[in-house]
């Protein structure tokens, strides 16, 4: 599906390769979550690697993880049932081969994880295990309670450090990926705290830059989930899929002024009732499953008994929780709840959904390949298959993990089969100089997470989205032909393209099929949906 975008330029900044400083490196790896820190180490066996990461190495989706990952480590599991549950959630659009290589692959590479280090809570000699929403059996790894993400980013961050080949460079904003006229990835333009623009040239580059929940007014990403990797991915001509699926998550932290904390689900795993503002549990009516339904069902009825009930959140109740465990259980949530004053044992938490997962991504095959030549992608950014429609709870970490070894193990064995090589290219792309007017960029991004949040958000209708179309292409017009010398411009520019990519995506779409809820069609049409879109620039 060809969608050339209204203002298209190719690069975002001018390259000119006589004044600008050129770093080389074997293979270059953007984002420092668990797929860019995994697939570094791994390329790291035989290639001199660069990570780049445009914040601190904290600032990351993986570092927030609470919950866990998922991977059959108990004896009553199987890989079988892991592979049918995971088919379940994603309605008809996973891709089978894809779910069975990351889930068959995922007890090794979490034990592997835990023999470098990553705290898991353990039980008995053995990494403890719950069970959480979709998931048939206890398969739930999680380190310090609810510290998951961080447990297992300072594990591969420890084992970066220790590769004397892996240069990690913070600070870093990738801006571009630069590609030859036959469409191979060269390396990137970017920006460098403190040295400005620099061009690295790479042999292999991996994209692994995250998501887009920033996308969103509400929403549980940190701040540098702005779908950087997606619109530059797009603007190299790379082939995008499934960005109508934007996973929503039920349970954030509603309170003025707070950022949009995750509670993590685990706590209705383990028996927390959703109550509405008369205090009544109601998610029996919408489904057997209660507190446990599929996230997409649980947003949507919290939704809907806000709007009947006209409350801006929810409420979930764990005051039948014994106190000491839940603050041994949930230490993060304990400590975050008790700042705002919520004493769990005598208060209910306010909570509504939030924007949380982006299952769409840059398409890439069973070796962690794009379309574009050297370029591989892994992580949130990627669309491997693994999802389908809907993401199983905990299985994005293992997504990362088990995709970001193989993209680093594809990119070292390209670049020892002699099939590229980094080289200094000469480059010269002028861009001609726009009108420079002010543009109060905060106020665009703050518009765009807020119609987002509107037209594009748990239901959808028709209507909305072509009118979250024409407003999204309004803005591009003034946005899009500016050339900014600061990461905020950027960003903003790499939202607005991605936004419009999703928004008709979903307005294509015409059915409701796992996280993608169309109140005007509210029924799947296999007949005619039971397949994905892809989008690129190419027409
Ligand atoms: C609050 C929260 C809780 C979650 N809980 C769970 C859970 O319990 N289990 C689970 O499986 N999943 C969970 N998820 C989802 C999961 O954390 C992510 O899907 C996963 O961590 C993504 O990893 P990643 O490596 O692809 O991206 P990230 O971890 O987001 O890393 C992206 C990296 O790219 C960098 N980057 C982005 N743009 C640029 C640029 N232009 N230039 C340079 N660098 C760039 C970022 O700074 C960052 O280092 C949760 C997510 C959130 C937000």
């Amino acid at each position: 599906m060809p969608s050339k975008q209204p203002e298209y330029r190719r690069y975002l900044v001018p390259i000119d390769t006589s004044s600008t400083q050129q770093l080389f490196c074997d293979c270059l790896v953007i984002g420092a979550g668990i797929a860019g820190l995994r697939a570094a180490i791994e390329a790291a066996e035989t290639n001199n690697v660069m990570l780049v990461t445009k914040a601190a190495l904290a600032d990351s989706n993986t570092w927030n993880a609470q919950g866990g990952i998922a991977s059959v480590l108990g004896e009553e599991d199987s890989i079988e049932e892991h592979v049918a549950d995971t088919l379940q959630t994603g309605c008809g659009l996973c891709d089978e081969d894809t779910v069975r290589r990351v889930v068959s692959n995922g007890p090794e590479l979490v034990r592997q994880l835990l023999d470098w280090g990553a705290d898991f809570d353990m039980i008995n000699g053995r990494i403890d295990i719950t069970r959480e929403g979709g998931h048939s059996k206890a398969r739930i790894a999680h380190a310090h309670g609810d510290s998951t993400g961080r447990g297992i980013a300072e594990a591969l961050v420890r084992k970066v450090r220790e590769k004397h080949n892996i240069n990690i460079i913070e600070r870093f904003f990738a801006i571009e990926l630069i590609t030859s006229k036959d469409k191979q990835c060269l390396g990137i333009i970017g920006y460098r705290a403190g040295s400005g623009f620099q061009i690295v040239w790479a042999a292999n580059t991996i994209l692994a830059t995250g998501g887009a929940g920033r996308l969103y007014r509400e929403t549980t990403n940190p701040a540098v989930a702005t779908a950087d990797g997606l619109g530059m991915a797009y603007r190299a001509g790379a082939v995008l899929r499934d960005m109508e699926f934007m996973q929503f998550h039920p349970t954030t932290l509603y309170v003025a002024g707070a950022s949009r904390a995750l509670i993590t689900e685990t706590l209705r795993g383990e028996g927390a009732y959703l109550l509405d503002n008369k205090g009544r549990r109601f998610m029996p009516e919408y489904h057997e499953a209660a507190e446990l339904a599929p996230r997409d069902i649980v947003s949507r009825a919290i939704l809907d008994r806000m709007l009947s009930t006209k409350s801006t959140h929810v409420y979930l109740d764990v005051r039948h929780f014994d106190k000491n465990h839940f603050a041994k259980r949930f230490p993060l949530i304990s400590e975050l709840c008790e700042s705002f004053d919520i004493d769990v044992s005598v208060d209910l938490i306010p909570v509504r959904p939030s924007a949380h997962y982006m299952i769409g991504g840059v398409k890439t095959d069973f070796e962690a390949r794009t379309n574009i030549a050297n370029l591989y992608a892994c992580g949130e950014v990627a669309s491997t298959g693994l999802h389908g429609a809907n993401r199983l709870g905990s299985n994005s970490l293992l997504e990362g993990l088990v995709f970001g070894r193989i993209a680093g193990r594809q990119a070292a064995q390209n670049r020892r089969d002699g099939a590229n090589g980094m080289a200094y290219h000469h480059m010269k792309y002028q861009i001609p100089v726009s009108d420079r007017s002010h543009l109060d960029t905060d106020d665009v991004r703050n518009s765009l997470r807020a119609l987002m949040w509107r037209n594009v958000g748990i239901t959808r209708k028709g209507r909305h989205l072509e009118e979250a179309e024409d407003i999204i292409r309004f803005w591009q017009r003034y946005v899009m032909d500016k050339v900014f010398d600061c990461s905020r411009g950027w960003e903003c520019q790499n939202m607005l393209t991605v936004a419009s990519l999703m928004t008709r995506a979903a307005r294509i779409r015409t059915e409701s099929r796992g996280v993608h809820y169309r109140q005007d069609y509210p029924k799947r049409n296999d007949a005619k949906f039971a397949h994905h879109f892809e989008q690129s620039d190419t027409e």
